[in-house]
């Protein structure tokens, strides 16, 4: 199913909140993709002192605000993750959850990824290293993966797995308690380097090694040169101008995924900035 859209806002923290806010007033046709509960960085916080006008507010009740903020606007937020963005020259093709979106511009609000990428998962990246269950899952059947999952919602596309492959070994990154299904084998071990030849065949751990036809590297946000191929990069943040437009005309980007400072009233000005110009860049080519 193609969906056509003019903004397609990528990420539910405060910079993609403050831009779907924005493309509201602006009246455009946009998309907001996330999840309900907007950002674990936003859930984490236990007090934050400099978001004017809120001092001493948990990130909680932040969250709460934000989430009435949305309701009192109207605004939907689309429960998918976005895998990959293809820019089609005038407009951008977005897959989320194995379906196709499309959209005249982008607002990338991913935020940054934690942590570093796995020795080897570069190298084998679409070569038995996957980001996403439901696109790739199929080509597993009958086979042994392993799931590396960062957030507990993750539990979901394992059990999805356990479905199709053979063996699932399941590798949580949390430290909540682990519920999925009973043929999955959960390990609670560190991931140190990803090895094949022309496909992945290990994931070398810090006390174990496991052969493996399949990785599924589940973590909260994409790298942006993964998620959008072609978009210019300073280290892992993509590079814009003051008007939050990147290297790809009509692609914008907003908040951490931008640079530092990591903070929350910064994410959302430029959220603002990013819709405002989104939304001038639809009406230039009306
Ligand atoms: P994020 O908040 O990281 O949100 C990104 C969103 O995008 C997430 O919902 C994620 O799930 C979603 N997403 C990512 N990839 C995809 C995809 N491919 N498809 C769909 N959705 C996707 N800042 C302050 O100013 N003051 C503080 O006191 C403060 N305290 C903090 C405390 C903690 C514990 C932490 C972790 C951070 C704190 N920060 C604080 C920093 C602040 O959280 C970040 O700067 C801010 O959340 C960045 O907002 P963002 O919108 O850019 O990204």
């Amino acid at each position: 199913m193609n969906t056509h859209y003019d903004i397609a806002i990528i990420g539910t923290g405060p910079a993609g909140l403050s831009a779907a806010i924005n493309a509201k007033v602006r009246n455009k046709k946009f998309i907001l993709f996330g999840n309900d509960h907007l950002s674990m960085k936003l859930e984490k916080a236990h007090q934050i002192n400099n978001y004017l006008g809120f001092p001493g507010i948990t990130g909680q009740q932040m969250q709460t605000l934000f989430q009435e903020h949305l309701k009192e606007m109207e605004i939907e937020i689309t429960e998918k993750k976005v895998t990959n963005i293809y820019h089609m020259g005038d407009y951008f093709s977005i897959l989320a959850n194995n379906e196709i979106f499309e959209s005249k511009t982008i607002i990338l609000a991913t935020g940054v990824q934690v942590g570093k990428r796995f020795e080897g998962e570069d190298t084998f990246l679409g070569r038995g290293v996957s980001y996403c269950a439901t696109c790739d899952g199929n080509f597993y059947r009958g086979k042994v993966v392993t799931v590396i999952a960062y957030d507990k919602k993750e539990e979901e596309e394992a059990n999805f797995l356990a479905d199709i492959a053979n063996k699932v070994y399941y590798i949580p990154m949390y430290r909540e308690e682990v519920e999925v299904d009973k043929k999955i084998e959960v390990i609670r071990d560190r991931p140190v380097e990803i090895i094949g030849v022309q496909q992945v065949t290990k994931l070398i751990m810090q006390n174990r090694e496991l052969d493996t036809d399949g990785i599924f590297i589940l973590r909260d946000t994409i790298s942006p040169s993964t998620l959008l191929p072609g978009l210019e990069t300073n280290e892992n943040h993509v590079k814009v101008d003051r008007l939050m437009q990147t290297s790809l005309p009509g692609c914008f980007a907003a908040g951490d995924i931008v640079g530092k400072p990591y903070q929350y009233i910064k994410a959302a000005g430029e959220g603002n900035i990013a819709a405002l110009s989104a939304a001038s860049y639809v009406d230039a080519k009306a």
